[in-house]
């Protein structure tokens, strides 16, 4: 039987939301353990957090000052070494930048090869994963007698509940542990927003570059925010320049689940179409009545998008 651990990704001292969906996918796999493992300076809340999952049977926390922030040369050695002394066979983390960072490292340092974006489990060692920008799912088989390394795609599980207790407990590390000294935390840049976070947000409103200009992206980010959603971009909106590339959905951007995705001027690329896949309602507003947008789109409107918000945005103010 398997025994899973899965990296906690957390920021600011809270787990995020795509550890519970990692979690969500492990619990798919067939075990005799689910553990999560945090690396922090100081993890103890971070870890009471992760025990509430549920599905998950215990929650190490692993503190040491160079846990601080989450560096993968530093924290690939640790994770190694709690698989080892753990006696894991699978190790999973969510495909989020932190996951996407640290999973090859501890892959390489196993000695072993790893399966990116795990969208379902077909039993132990075989899984699908999404392939040629999402417009075809493959079928991996991992050999049994090696530790399964694994980042899991958030966009397509849901989160586990919340509702558990597992056990907690801080961990020390044999001392014989040598970390890296080649890398250090510099510092970090993020955009800071009162808008709900791109990745996790149920509304998101995207634009690309139909909308013309920076300046016109104002009226996006205005629609948004009438209805409390996330911006998002295509990437041909973020190479001009209208916005910063942490907005980009898609393929080489933010794969995203959203339970309304609402765009305007994107002609539906497939490397944007990636990006969407999982999500619920797609609405499509472009001039072009031709735009591929509009044969994945639940609902379309043809039209000028300078047009159509303002008009919608008077309906939905006469509705509500
Ligand atoms: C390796 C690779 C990775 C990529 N990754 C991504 C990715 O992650 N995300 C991504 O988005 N793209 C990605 N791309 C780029 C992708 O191929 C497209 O070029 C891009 O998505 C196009 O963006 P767009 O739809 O905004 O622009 P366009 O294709 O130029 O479409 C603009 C649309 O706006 C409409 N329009 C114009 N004016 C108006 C108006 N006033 N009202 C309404 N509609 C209007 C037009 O009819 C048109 O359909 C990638 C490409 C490659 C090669």
């Amino acid at each position: 039987m398997s025994r899973i651990l899965v990296i906690a990704d957390h920021f600011e001292g809270t787990l995020t939301a795509a550890t519970a969906k990692a979690v969500a996918g492990a619990r798919e796999i067939a075990h005799e353990a689910l553990d999560v493992l945090v690396l922090a300076a100081d993890g103890a809340a971070i870890a009471g957090e992760a025990a509430r999952l549920a599905g998950v049977d215990r929650v190490t926390h692993l503190d040491r000052a160079e846990n601080a922030h989450p560096i993968a040369a530093i924290a690939a050695p640790q994770i190694v070494a709690a698989v080892t002394q753990g006696h894991y066979s699978h190790v999973l983390a969510p495909n989020t930048s932190f996951g996407k960072d640290m999973m090859p490292r501890v892959a390489a340092l196993l000695g072993v090869e790893m399966v990116t974006d795990l969208s379902a489990v077909l039993d132990t060692h075989r899984f699908q994963r999404p392939i040629y920008a999402g417009n075809a799912l493959t079928t991996v088989e991992t050999p049994p007698d090696e530790t399964l390394v694994a980042t899991v795609r958030t966009a397509s599980f849901k989160p586990v509940a919340a509702d558990a207790q597992a056990d907690v407990a801080a961990r020390q590390l044999d001392d014989d542990i040598e970390l890296p000294t080649h890398s250090r935390f510099v510092g970090i840049e993020n955009h800071a927003t009162d808008r709900p976070d791109l990745a996790t947000a149920k509304r998101v409103v995207s634009g690309g570059r139909g909308v013309g200009s920076a300046a016109n992206f104002d009226i996006i980010r205005e629609f948004a925010d009438s209805i409390g959603a996330a911006v998002g971009a295509s990437r041909a909106a973020v190479d001009a320049g209208y916005v910063p590339n942490d907005m980009q959905v898609g393929q080489t951007g933010k794969i995203i689940a959203p339970e309304l995705y609402i765009c305007f001027g994107i002609s539906g690329a497939i490397q944007h179409l990636a990006g969407i896949k999982d999500a619920g309602t797609i609405v499509a507003v472009n001039a072009d009545p031709d735009a591929p947008i509009f044969e994945i789109a639940d609902i379309g409107l043809v039209g000028d998008l300078f047009e159509i918000i303002p008009a919608l945005q008077s309906a939905l103010g006469a509705s509500s």
